[in-house]
């Protein structure tokens, strides 16, 4: 039995988590689905965004799916402090297009230092920001990325960074890149500089298997991978640590769309293969990729995100009758 916290959110958030737990609901494997609050709706009835009993219950599940929360202005961001409350130092990023054979990459990304420790200063008319890189976090991500290569039998991982202009600390996250990759011979490496790689992901994206990255970086690339899809309503993404991990879509909770029933439910189900395969489920994770496979490539059943006329529901029930 797998305890998993669930967290709708706010907006499409809310929308796109059933149709996941019915799917996941199928499955020979067995979950406790244990819902908590967070985000916009969460902080108008409890004056907090993130309740602590939400906090606690991530920790002590085997993972956490979240939806999406709807930012409010002087708040901390939920999802934000929740990676930090849980150590989740990896951002993966699966950038899979279903026209184009030759973008299907996958990013993983710094998720616990670089420009976001939050240091930043200013002395009035000089302003500061802190770009924190150190051993402990370039060497676990990068074993992460090496891993996670051999895991999914993958044959190249690409390092990106600015060593050129940022020699001391882009010079710790290339030469331990190079440290690591000595221990995985049978996987190839090499390593672009941020700028030539934001151009490659465009001119010949077939290249790229796994990309590691720092944090703003990875965070850049994302988006760049986003554009190249098409639509966020594709893209999963995971948050991992060495205790626990928390899996969402790469989108918000888009309040242009949010109660009409029209947001595409795949990116939350993507999501929930993540966790699957985090879990070691690997059937089942690639049971769920093979019928969103089929519904996406066999049937005209699409939301208005990627050209169709079908609402969340649609979709959902599509997946689910392949299953
Ligand atoms: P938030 O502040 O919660 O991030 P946002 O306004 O930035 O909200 P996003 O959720 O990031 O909105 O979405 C950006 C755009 O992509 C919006 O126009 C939204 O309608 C569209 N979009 C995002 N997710 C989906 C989805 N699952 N299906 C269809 N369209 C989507
Ligand atoms: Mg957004």
């Amino acid at each position: 039995m797998y305890k998993i916290t669930v967290i709708p959110g706010d907006g499409i958030g809310q929308e796109v988590m059933q149709p996941t737990i019915d799917i996941l609901e199928t499955l020979n494997s067995k979950f406790e689905f244990i819902p908590k609050e967070a985000g916009k709706e969460c902080y108008q009835k409890y004056d907090t965004n993130l309740p602590e009993e939400t906090i606690v219950q991530c920790r002590e599940s085997d993972s956490t799916l979240f939806g999406a929360v709807t930012s409010i202005p002087q708040q901390k961001s939920a999802i934000v402090t929740l990676r930090k409350e849980l150590d989740l130092y990896v951002n993966q990023r699966p950038i899979h297009s279903y026209t184009n054979p030759d973008i299907d990459f996958t990013i993983i990304r710094e998720n616990s230092e670089g420009l976001y420790s939050h240091i930043e200063e200013s002395t009035g008319d000089e302003a500061i920001a802190i770009r924190k890189i150190t051993y402990k976090a370039s060497e676990r991500i990068i074993n992460y990325a090496f891993n996670y290569a051999l895991k999914t039998e993958k044959s190249k991982v690409t390092a990106s960074h600015k060593a050129n202009v940022l020699p001391v600390t882009d010079g710790i996250f290339k030469n331990t890149f190079y440290k690591v990759a000595s221990n995985y011979p049978t996987i190839k490496s090499n390593d672009y500089y941020i700028d030539a790689m934001a151009m490659y992901l465009i001119t010949n994206p077939a290249q790229f298997d796994i990309i590691v990255t720092t944090n703003l970086f990875g965070d850049i690339l994302s988006d760049e991978g986003g554009g190249l899809v098409g639509t966020l309503g594709l893209i999963p993404s995971a948050n991992i640590g060495d205790k626990t991990g928390l899996f969402e879509p790469v989108h918000g909770s888009a309040p242009d769309i949010a109660g009409l029933n029209k947001a595409n439910p795949i990116a939350m189900i993507l999501s929930s293969c993540l966790m699957l395969e985090y879990l070691g489920l690997y059937d089942d994770a690639k049971r769920i990729q093979n019928a969103v496979e089929e519904t996406i490539s066999e049937s005209k059943v699409k939301t208005p995100d990627m050209g169709g006329h079908n609402n969340t529901q649609d979709v959902a029930n599509n997946i689910l009758h392949r299953l």
